[in-house]
């Protein structure tokens, strides 16, 4: 990861977590189409869950390599993660 971060630009991870965040869109829907199963796939549910691992463990890569080239901290990601995961909790309890 470290040459990585260094021999790419800041705009280069960007781009590269936004296509990752696309396909993992695409991963999730597929996965959800094939979970459900009134819209028939070609796609076993095996393979969708494969694809679907693959693509979360692409854009958590991606997103490693931008928050490190930006100097963004892990403490700074948990603390709004954490405020997001109560507010999510909050909504989910609160039925809104
Ligand atoms: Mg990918």
């Amino acid at each position: 990861m470290d040459k990585i971060i260094e021999l790419l630009t800041l705009d280069d991870l960007l781009i590269q977590l936004t296509e990752e965040t696309g396909e993992l869109t695409k991963a999730a829907a597929k996965y959800n189409r094939v979970a459900r199963g009134t819209n028939p796939s070609p796609v076993s549910l095996q393979d969708a869950r494969d694809a679907l691992v693959e693509e979360i463990a692409d854009v958590n890569a991606a997103a490693e390599a931008v928050r490190r080239k930006m100097g963004i901290t892990c403490d700074e990601i948990a603390e709004v993660e954490d405020a997001k995961i109560e507010r999510w909790w909050g909504r989910i309890e609160n039925g809104i």
